[in-house]
């Protein structure tokens, strides 16, 4: 019996960590709705539709949306899935701190939610999936039989993110990162569409001071369920 297993939460707790090693042990699909919020977010940049000034014109965006298509292809090497936004492998843009500071306000546009939601939907409609995000066990999927709510400390999350931008050669610092995880997870949570929010039947998981082996086999035992 395949199911739907949502994973929700703040900003780096981990979500996507588990939720591709999920999926790839469960032989599921897996979906970072992240990276498609990030990838709206860079057509607002490369458009000119977030100015210089880090004016964001939404209007704008709203009459642009039709121009945006989005598509999760397979990495020939990797196989991990890696996001095109009309027909542009925008993998590594999308990570980049200067995504990073824009995405919340974007993704807070009622008409940006709508169109991500419903291309989130016909994704999952077959089961066998891990959706990861922050309105997927109350707004995408709220009939999913597993739903986890990760958190962990702000210090936790914001020095997993630093390393992981770090490693892929980004010139950050370490209270830049904290304050983006800060800020986006203030915007996620009191927007007015979808806030982030836990959903009743989800499963708070804090993973503050847990490996990931260890996170996987409690998870793994859930779905078995
Ligand atoms: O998961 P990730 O940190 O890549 O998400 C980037 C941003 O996209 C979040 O801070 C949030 O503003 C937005 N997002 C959302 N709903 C989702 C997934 C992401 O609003 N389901």
């Amino acid at each position: 019996r395949k199911i739907t297993i949502a994973i929700d939460g703040y900003s780096s707790t981990g979500k996507s960590t588990i939720a591709k090693r999920l999926a790839s042990a469960l032989n599921y699909i897996y979906v970072d709705t992240g990276a498609m919020y990030r990838a709206v977010t860079l057509f607002a940049l490369q458009e000119g539709i977030i100015n210089d000034k880090g004016e964001l014109d939404k209007a704008a965006l709203v009459d642009k949306l039709s121009e945006i298509h989005l598509k999760f292809l397979p990495n020939k090497q990797t196989g991990r899935s890696e996001m095109f936004l009309n027909d542009e492998n925008v993998e590594q843009e999308i990570r980049s701190m200067r995504v990073s500071g824009f995405v919340s306000p974007v993704a807070a546009i009622k008409e940006v939610r709508e169109k991500l939601v419903k291309i989130q939907q016909a994704m999952g409609k077959d089961k066998g999936i891990v959706m990861d995000g922050r309105d997927i066990g109350t707004v995408v999927f709220p009939d999913a039989e597993l739903k986890l709510f990760m958190t962990a400390s702000p210090e936790t999350r914001a020095a997993r993110r630093y390393k992981e931008l770090l490693e892929k050669g980004e010139k950050v610092s370490y209270p830049e990162v904290l304050k983006n995880v800060e800020e986006r997870d203030r915007i996620d949570s009191t927007r007015t569409i979808s806030p982030l929010t836990q959903a009743k039947d989800a499963i708070e998981f804090d993973n503050s001071d847990m490996g990931l082996e260890e996170q996987f086999e409690r998870i793994y035992d859930y779905s078995q369920r």
